[in-house]
């Protein structure tokens, strides 16, 4: 009997770390779609901010693979979504990562290129700034974009979570470079799979 009730045991403590560690290879993402409803972000020669980052939000859903990997995402529709309520969605979730789309505008035509904002008022703002320089770089290396580097905010969406955080500038909608290529199928798809590839490699 005693003989019994330890193998039980072991079984269950083998059980339980296998289970633990498979846990701990899952990863968890969420994507948030700036703006929505009447919010509509930048506009530029009939171009909204919503819809793009709507567009390359369902690009990541439909094109990730990897079972490992799950992405939840604050915005599905066009609809209005206070930041009080993404951060809120946030804390829910505890993700391992956040990344909200969005595009820049400048009346400065020439400005162009990615970049990200970190807060240093996040108690993940280290972690934050590590992921935010790769992953813009990962982004500036598989698009045309260039890489205008990692920037302090502090944006509430940003500075209220207490996971690592990134706001991601994906181009200029003044540019009429960036417009084109973030407007264009295979543009969101580069940057939706760059997007996917990081989130994967974020436990290894
Ligand atoms: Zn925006």
């Amino acid at each position: 009997m005693k003989n019994l009730i330890k193998i039980i045991f072991v079984l269950a403590v083998f059980l339980n770390l296998s289970f633990t560690s498979d846990d701990n290879k899952k990863i968890t993402v969420i994507i948030d779609a700036g703006h929505g409803g009447h919010d509509h972000g930048s506009t530029s020669e009939l171009v909204l901010e919503k819809e793009l980052m709507k567009q390359i939000s369902d690009k990541i859903n439909v094109l990730n693979t990897n079972t490992e990997v799950t992405f939840l995402f604050t915005r599905t529709d066009d609809y209005f979504l206070s930041l009080k309520d993404r951060v809120e969605f946030i804390t829910i979730h505890k993700p391992d990562l956040v990344i909200s789309l969005h595009s820049n505008y400048t009346k400065n035509e020439t400005a162009s290129g990615v970049e990200a904002f970190v807060s240093d008022k996040s108690v993940a703002f280290e972690k934050s700034n590590e992921l935010a320089l790769k992953l813009v770089d990962e982004i500036a290396q598989n698009t045309s974009m260039n890489n205008r580097g990692v920037k302090n905010a502090p944006f509430l969406l940003l500075s209220k979570t207490e996971v690592p955080a990134i706001t991601l500038e994906l181009g200029f909608l003044s540019n009429e470079e960036d417009r084109k290529f973030i407007t264009s199928e295979e543009g969101q798809n580069k940057i939706a799979l760059t997007i996917i590839d990081f989130a994967s490699k974020l436990k290894q």
